[in-house]
């Protein structure tokens, strides 16, 4: 699998194109913003989108999408629990004293244990509800090490806030014990802001995590 990171937006969030090399089929997660800029990687490597996902519904990643969506034709997914946040995005915007994003339709909701493929890659939806209710990362369990993108659930030496859009502490607790401390240290996750990690290092150095431990 082919992944590249496109860090977009006011937000400096972390947008992900993974694609097939063997086919170019490919999806796009959370296009926060530049959404022109994307549509440019993907037409440069001359990918065929399946799917548009959304690791959650807040304004710093899901605001390419009026741009993408329509020039790929491609159905957007998002968990059905970030919907009120999503339908609210004005609200989100005046937050940050922003400019709203225009929304587009959601076309499929996507909730825990269902496999997204595109080529000969597969990947697995997980709930991590915590950051946001619908929030979900994306595992790659047949990539060697696995591959898992966190979207705003786990950063490198850190964890999403949970004091904004429906937010809750215990819930992003209980998600990282569920899930990521679950999966194998040398898992690669790579997070809705910042650099990459691994489980392992974020066991050792991240506060949230290593208390858990
Ligand atoms: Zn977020
Ligand atoms: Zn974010």
């Amino acid at each position: 699998m082919r992944l590249d990171m496109l860090t977009v937006g006011l937000f400096q969030s972390n947008c992900y194109i993974l694609s097939c090399e063997r086919t170019n089929e490919a999806i796009v997660v959370d296009p926060g913003g530049e959404g022109e800029r994307i549509l440019e990687a993907i037409n440069r490597q001359k990918l065929r989108v399946k799917a548009i996902v959304n690791t959650h519904g807040h304004i710093d990643h899901v605001s390419g999408l009026s741009v993408l969506a329509p020039a790929l034709s491609v159905p957007v997914l998002m968990h059905k629990d970030d919907l009120p946040i999503y339908n609210n995005l004005s609200t989100q915007a005046a937050m940050f004293s922003v400019p709203a994003p225009t929304g587009v339709k959601i076309d499929q909701f996507i909730e825990a244990g269902d496999k997204i493929e595109f080529g000969d890659i597969a990947c697995e939806v997980i709930h991590t509800p915590g950051h946001s209710p619908g929030g979900i990362s994306i595992l790659f369990r047949g990539e060697s090490p696995q591959i898992i993108l966190s979207g705003d659930t786990l950063f490198m030496g850190s964890i999403g806030r949970t004091d904004l859009f429906g937010g809750d502490y215990d819930a992003i607790m209980k998600s990282l014990r569920n899930v990521y401390l679950q999966l194998p240290d040398e898992t690669v996750v790579y997070p809705g802001h910042g650099d990459k990690t691994t489980i392992g290092f974020e066991k050792r150095y991240n506060p949230f995590l290593s208390q858990l431990l």
